[in-house]
Protein backbone atom coordinates (compact mmCIF):
# COMPACT_ATOMS: atom_id res chain seq x y z
CA UNK A 1 0.00 0.00 0.00
CA UNK A 2 1.36 3.72 -0.71
CA UNK A 3 0.57 6.07 1.97
CA UNK A 4 0.38 9.95 1.34
CA UNK A 5 0.82 11.23 5.60
CA UNK A 6 0.72 15.06 6.13
CA UNK A 7 2.85 15.94 9.20
CA UNK A 8 5.01 12.84 9.11
CA UNK A 9 7.87 14.36 10.45
CA UNK A 10 5.29 15.47 13.31
CA UNK A 11 5.36 13.37 16.65
CA UNK A 12 2.55 11.18 16.03
CA UNK A 13 3.13 10.88 11.91
CA UNK A 14 6.69 10.02 12.31
CA UNK A 15 5.64 6.92 14.50
CA UNK A 16 2.62 6.08 12.23
CA UNK A 17 5.95 6.15 9.45
CA UNK A 18 8.02 4.42 11.41
CA UNK A 19 4.87 1.21 11.56
CA UNK A 20 3.91 1.50 8.17
CA UNK A 21 7.49 1.62 6.40
CA UNK A 22 8.54 -1.53 9.01
CA UNK A 23 5.43 -3.54 7.35
CA UNK A 24 6.92 -3.03 3.68
CA UNK A 25 4.28 -0.24 2.57
CA UNK A 26 4.99 3.08 0.95
CA UNK A 27 5.17 6.02 2.45
CA UNK A 28 5.13 9.70 1.69
CA UNK A 29 5.71 12.00 4.14
CA UNK A 30 4.04 15.80 3.34
CA UNK A 31 4.79 17.82 5.89
CA UNK A 32 6.39 22.15 5.94
CA UNK A 33 7.67 21.49 9.24
CA UNK A 34 6.82 24.51 11.27
CA UNK A 35 6.13 22.05 14.08
CA UNK A 36 7.09 18.98 12.89
CA UNK A 37 11.24 18.16 12.53
CA UNK A 38 12.71 16.13 9.93
CA UNK A 39 15.51 14.38 12.02
CA UNK A 40 12.07 12.37 13.51
CA UNK A 41 12.12 10.46 9.56
CA UNK A 42 15.98 11.19 8.80
CA UNK A 43 16.73 7.67 9.56
CA UNK A 44 13.88 6.66 6.12
CA UNK A 45 16.21 8.91 3.98
CA UNK A 46 17.51 5.69 2.29
CA UNK A 47 14.81 3.68 2.33
CA UNK A 48 13.38 3.63 -1.44
CA UNK A 49 9.65 3.02 -0.16
CA UNK A 50 10.23 6.52 1.97
CA UNK A 51 9.84 9.75 -0.02
CA UNK A 52 9.52 13.48 2.00
CA UNK A 53 7.20 16.15 0.36
CA UNK A 54 8.46 19.52 1.78
CA UNK A 55 4.88 21.58 1.32
CA UNK A 56 2.18 23.16 3.31
CA UNK A 57 -1.00 20.92 2.75
CA UNK A 58 -3.28 24.84 3.02
CA UNK A 59 -2.00 25.26 -0.31
CA UNK A 60 -2.78 23.14 -3.43
CA UNK A 61 -0.91 19.93 -4.07
CA UNK A 62 -0.42 17.81 -6.69
CA UNK A 63 1.38 14.08 -6.28
CA UNK A 64 2.38 12.14 -9.17
CA UNK A 65 1.24 8.35 -9.01
CA UNK A 66 -1.22 6.20 -6.90
CA UNK A 67 -2.19 6.17 -3.61
CA UNK A 68 -4.17 3.92 -1.45
CA UNK A 69 -4.01 6.17 1.94
CA UNK A 70 -4.36 10.04 2.56
CA UNK A 71 -4.04 10.22 6.20
CA UNK A 72 -4.17 13.79 8.06
CA UNK A 73 -2.18 14.45 10.88
CA UNK A 74 -0.33 17.87 9.40
CA UNK A 75 -1.50 20.82 12.48
CA UNK A 76 0.16 22.48 15.72
CA UNK A 77 -1.19 20.39 18.42
CA UNK A 78 0.24 21.66 21.45
CA UNK A 79 -1.33 25.28 22.79
CA UNK A 80 1.45 27.09 22.79
CA UNK A 81 1.83 26.29 19.24
CA UNK A 82 -1.77 26.68 18.24
CA UNK A 83 -2.29 29.68 20.27
CA UNK A 84 1.18 31.41 18.38
CA UNK A 85 0.11 29.61 15.23
CA UNK A 86 -3.63 30.67 15.07
CA UNK A 87 -4.08 31.37 11.05
CA UNK A 88 -2.04 28.62 10.84
CA UNK A 89 -3.76 26.55 12.60
CA UNK A 90 -7.23 27.09 11.35
CA UNK A 91 -6.09 27.01 7.55
CA UNK A 92 -4.39 23.41 8.39
CA UNK A 93 -7.79 22.02 9.34
CA UNK A 94 -10.24 24.10 7.12
CA UNK A 95 -8.43 24.33 3.76
CA UNK A 96 -5.81 21.42 4.66
CA UNK A 97 -8.65 19.00 5.44
CA UNK A 98 -10.44 20.15 1.60
CA UNK A 99 -7.13 19.64 -0.13
CA UNK A 100 -6.20 16.41 1.49
CA UNK A 101 -9.78 14.89 0.86
CA UNK A 102 -9.63 16.34 -2.37
CA UNK A 103 -6.34 14.39 -3.05
CA UNK A 104 -7.69 11.07 -2.23
CA UNK A 105 -11.05 11.77 -3.99
CA UNK A 106 -8.70 12.34 -7.10
CA UNK A 107 -6.74 8.75 -6.57
CA UNK A 108 -9.97 6.82 -5.22
CA UNK A 109 -7.81 6.62 -1.45
CA UNK A 110 -8.94 5.73 1.26
CA UNK A 111 -8.88 8.60 3.65
CA UNK A 112 -7.99 9.08 7.80
CA UNK A 113 -8.59 12.12 9.68
CA UNK A 114 -6.23 12.82 12.65
CA UNK A 115 -8.78 14.84 14.96
CA UNK A 116 -8.83 15.27 18.42
CA UNK A 117 -10.51 14.83 22.09
CA UNK A 118 -10.41 19.13 21.97
CA UNK A 119 -13.73 18.65 20.16
CA UNK A 120 -15.31 18.15 23.77
CA UNK A 121 -13.98 21.36 24.46
CA UNK A 122 -14.06 21.56 28.15
CA UNK A 123 -16.55 19.09 28.82
CA UNK A 124 -19.75 18.37 30.82
CA UNK A 125 -20.26 14.88 30.38
CA UNK A 126 -17.70 12.42 31.55
CA UNK A 127 -15.96 10.29 30.74
CA UNK A 128 -16.26 11.58 27.45
CA UNK A 129 -18.50 9.17 24.57
CA UNK A 130 -17.65 9.70 20.73
CA UNK A 131 -22.06 10.70 21.06
CA UNK A 132 -21.08 14.28 23.07
CA UNK A 133 -21.17 17.24 21.12
CA UNK A 134 -18.74 19.00 23.50
CA UNK A 135 -18.76 22.63 25.08
CA UNK A 136 -16.06 24.89 23.02
CA UNK A 137 -15.74 28.63 23.25
CA UNK A 138 -15.82 29.37 19.28
CA UNK A 139 -14.29 32.59 20.70
CA UNK A 140 -11.94 31.99 22.84
CA UNK A 141 -8.14 31.31 22.06
CA UNK A 142 -8.16 27.16 22.04
CA UNK A 143 -11.09 27.94 19.74
CA UNK A 144 -8.74 27.95 16.58
CA UNK A 145 -8.09 24.25 17.19
CA UNK A 146 -10.66 23.32 18.38
CA UNK A 147 -13.41 24.55 16.27
CA UNK A 148 -11.01 23.75 13.18
CA UNK A 149 -10.86 20.42 14.16
CA UNK A 150 -14.47 20.47 14.23
CA UNK A 151 -14.70 21.69 10.78
CA UNK A 152 -12.53 19.14 9.62
CA UNK A 153 -14.56 16.23 10.96
CA UNK A 154 -17.62 18.10 9.54
CA UNK A 155 -16.01 17.75 6.11
CA UNK A 156 -14.59 14.57 6.22
CA UNK A 157 -18.57 13.08 7.08
CA UNK A 158 -19.48 15.60 3.80
CA UNK A 159 -17.30 13.76 2.03
CA UNK A 160 -17.93 10.39 2.98
CA UNK A 161 -21.82 10.80 2.66
CA UNK A 162 -21.55 13.31 -0.43
CA UNK A 163 -18.42 11.37 -2.53
CA UNK A 164 -18.42 8.16 -0.57
CA UNK A 165 -15.26 8.63 0.55
CA UNK A 166 -14.18 5.88 2.40
CA UNK A 167 -13.18 7.73 5.38
CA UNK A 168 -12.25 6.85 9.34
CA UNK A 169 -11.87 10.00 11.96
CA UNK A 170 -9.90 9.59 15.14
CA UNK A 171 -10.12 11.34 18.02
CA UNK A 172 -7.18 11.27 20.15
CA UNK A 173 -6.68 11.87 23.47
CA UNK A 174 -3.36 13.49 25.09
CA UNK A 175 -0.65 11.13 24.33
CA UNK A 176 2.88 11.69 25.39
CA UNK A 177 6.66 9.47 24.53
CA UNK A 178 9.80 10.16 22.46
CA UNK A 179 9.64 12.66 19.53
CA UNK A 180 7.45 15.33 21.73
CA UNK A 181 9.37 18.42 21.06
CA UNK A 182 11.23 19.35 24.25
CA UNK A 183 9.97 22.90 24.13
CA UNK A 184 6.44 22.51 22.65
CA UNK A 185 5.15 23.44 25.68
CA UNK A 186 2.69 20.69 26.33
CA UNK A 187 2.74 18.70 30.09
CA UNK A 188 4.64 16.03 29.66
CA UNK A 189 7.29 17.67 27.53
CA UNK A 190 7.59 20.63 29.70
CA UNK A 191 7.59 18.98 33.02
CA UNK A 192 10.20 16.25 32.06
CA UNK A 193 12.97 18.78 30.49
CA UNK A 194 12.13 21.09 33.60
CA UNK A 195 12.70 18.25 36.06
CA UNK A 196 16.08 16.78 34.27
CA UNK A 197 17.23 20.17 34.07
CA UNK A 198 16.50 20.79 37.71
CA UNK A 199 14.23 23.62 37.22
CA UNK A 200 11.21 24.28 38.96
CA UNK A 201 7.95 22.21 37.39
CA UNK A 202 5.39 24.61 36.35
CA UNK A 203 2.05 23.71 37.36
CA UNK A 204 -0.86 25.44 36.08
CA UNK A 205 -3.75 26.30 37.99
CA UNK A 206 -3.89 24.01 41.58
CA UNK A 207 -3.17 20.75 39.64
CA UNK A 208 -6.57 19.23 40.24
CA UNK A 209 -7.64 19.51 36.52
CA UNK A 210 -7.02 15.85 35.40
CA UNK A 211 -5.81 14.58 31.88
CA UNK A 212 -5.83 10.54 31.09
CA UNK A 213 -2.22 9.87 29.30
CA UNK A 214 -1.36 7.12 26.36
CA UNK A 215 1.83 6.15 25.01
CA UNK A 216 2.37 6.95 21.48
CA UNK A 217 2.29 3.13 20.43
CA UNK A 218 -0.65 2.31 22.03
CA UNK A 219 -2.25 4.83 19.78
CA UNK A 220 -0.62 3.91 16.64
CA UNK A 221 -1.75 0.50 17.11
CA UNK A 222 -5.50 1.94 17.31
CA UNK A 223 -5.07 3.85 14.11
CA UNK A 224 -3.72 1.09 12.31
CA UNK A 225 -6.26 -1.02 13.50
CA UNK A 226 -9.06 1.76 12.77
CA UNK A 227 -7.82 1.25 9.14
CA UNK A 228 -8.20 -1.97 9.05
CA UNK A 229 -12.10 -1.54 9.46
CA UNK A 230 -14.91 0.50 7.62
CA UNK A 231 -16.14 2.39 10.12
CA UNK A 232 -16.52 5.81 8.97
CA UNK A 233 -17.92 7.25 12.80
CA UNK A 234 -15.19 8.85 15.21
CA UNK A 235 -13.44 6.88 17.64
CA UNK A 236 -12.30 7.73 20.59
CA UNK A 237 -8.57 6.54 21.06
CA UNK A 238 -7.01 7.24 24.82
CA UNK A 239 -6.10 5.84 28.25
CA UNK A 240 -8.34 5.40 30.36
CA UNK A 241 -6.90 6.58 33.43
CA UNK A 242 -7.36 9.75 34.77
CA UNK A 243 -4.43 11.53 36.71
CA UNK A 244 -4.69 15.01 38.36
CA UNK A 245 -1.84 17.04 36.79
CA UNK A 246 -0.01 17.52 40.07
CA UNK A 247 0.15 14.00 40.52
CA UNK A 248 1.87 13.67 37.17
CA UNK A 249 4.23 16.48 38.29
CA UNK A 250 4.98 14.42 41.46
CA UNK A 251 5.36 11.11 39.73
CA UNK A 252 8.11 12.68 37.03
CA UNK A 253 9.70 14.66 39.94
CA UNK A 254 10.22 10.84 41.34
CA UNK A 255 11.06 8.70 38.17
CA UNK A 256 13.58 11.51 37.35
CA UNK A 257 15.00 11.87 40.78
CA UNK A 258 14.81 15.61 40.64
CA UNK A 259 15.68 18.64 42.93
CA UNK A 260 13.26 20.41 41.55
CA UNK A 261 10.17 22.06 43.49
CA UNK A 262 6.26 22.24 41.75
CA UNK A 263 5.65 25.54 41.61
CA UNK A 264 1.73 26.73 40.78
CA UNK A 265 1.11 29.00 37.70
CA UNK A 266 -1.67 30.55 36.02
CA UNK A 267 -4.22 28.26 34.76
CA UNK A 268 -4.58 29.07 31.36
CA UNK A 269 -8.01 30.39 29.49
CA UNK A 270 -10.66 27.62 29.07
CA UNK A 271 -8.14 25.35 30.16
CA UNK A 272 -10.63 21.86 29.87
CA UNK A 273 -10.99 21.13 33.79
CA UNK A 274 -11.46 16.85 33.40
CA UNK A 275 -10.57 14.87 30.25
CA UNK A 276 -11.22 10.92 30.18
CA UNK A 277 -12.00 8.70 26.82
CA UNK A 278 -14.78 6.35 26.78
CA UNK A 279 -13.37 3.67 24.76
CA UNK A 280 -15.84 0.94 24.54
CA UNK A 281 -16.15 1.64 20.92
CA UNK A 282 -12.28 1.61 20.61
CA UNK A 283 -12.29 -1.75 22.27
CA UNK A 284 -15.69 -3.15 20.49
CA UNK A 285 -14.78 -2.42 17.54
CA UNK A 286 -10.90 -2.50 17.17
CA UNK A 287 -10.37 -4.87 20.10
CA UNK A 288 -7.74 -2.41 21.41
CA UNK A 289 -6.93 -1.07 24.88
CA UNK A 290 -4.02 0.71 26.04
CA UNK A 291 -1.10 -1.92 27.11
CA UNK A 292 1.83 0.53 28.34
CA UNK A 293 1.11 2.02 32.14
CA UNK A 294 2.23 5.29 32.46
CA UNK A 295 5.28 4.41 34.84
CA UNK A 296 6.82 2.64 31.92
CA UNK A 297 6.10 4.95 29.32
CA UNK A 298 7.09 8.01 31.34
CA UNK A 299 10.57 5.79 32.29
CA UNK A 300 11.31 5.75 28.46
CA UNK A 301 10.11 9.10 27.11
CA UNK A 302 12.70 10.36 30.10
CA UNK A 303 15.80 8.24 28.76
CA UNK A 304 14.84 9.60 25.21
CA UNK A 305 15.02 13.29 26.97
CA UNK A 306 18.01 12.57 28.66
CA UNK A 307 19.60 11.74 25.10
CA UNK A 308 18.22 14.75 23.49
CA UNK A 309 19.43 17.09 25.89
CA UNK A 310 22.43 15.22 26.39
CA UNK A 311 23.43 16.05 22.89
CA UNK A 312 22.42 19.62 22.90
CA UNK A 313 25.07 20.06 25.69
CA UNK A 314 27.81 18.65 23.50
N1 LIG B 1 0.04 22.18 32.15
C1 LIG B 1 0.73 22.41 33.31
N2 LIG B 1 2.05 22.76 33.22
C2 LIG B 1 2.69 22.90 32.02
C3 LIG B 1 1.98 22.65 30.84
C4 LIG B 1 0.64 22.29 30.94
O1 LIG B 1 0.20 22.31 34.42
O2 LIG B 1 3.90 23.23 32.04
C5 LIG B 1 -1.37 21.76 32.27
C6 LIG B 1 -2.35 22.48 31.35
O3 LIG B 1 -2.82 23.67 31.95
C7 LIG B 1 -3.44 21.42 31.20
C8 LIG B 1 -2.68 20.10 31.27
O4 LIG B 1 -1.44 20.39 31.89
O5 LIG B 1 -4.33 21.49 32.29
C9 LIG B 1 -2.41 19.48 29.92
O6 LIG B 1 -1.87 20.48 29.09
P1 LIG B 1 -1.28 20.20 27.65
O7 LIG B 1 -0.82 21.52 27.13
O8 LIG B 1 -0.31 19.10 27.69
O9 LIG B 1 -2.50 19.67 26.78
P2 LIG B 1 -4.08 19.90 26.74
O10 LIG B 1 -4.65 18.65 27.27
O11 LIG B 1 -4.45 21.07 27.59
O12 LIG B 1 -4.36 20.13 25.32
Amino acid sequence: MKYAITGGAGFIGSHLTDRLLSEGHKVIVIDNLITGNFNNIAHHQNNQNFEFIHHNVSNHMHIIGEIDWVVHFASPASPVDYLQLSIETLKVNSLGTHNTLGLARVKSAKYLLASTSEVYGDPEIHPQPETYWGNVNPIGPRGVYDESKRFAEAITMAYYNKHDLDTRIVRIFNCYGPRLRINDGRVVSNLISQALENKPLTVYGDGSQTRSFQYVSDLVEGIVRLMQTDYHLPVNLGNPQERTILELAKLIKELTNSQSEIVLQPLPIDDPKRRLPDISVAKKLLKWEPKKDLVAGLKETIAWYQQQLTAVAK
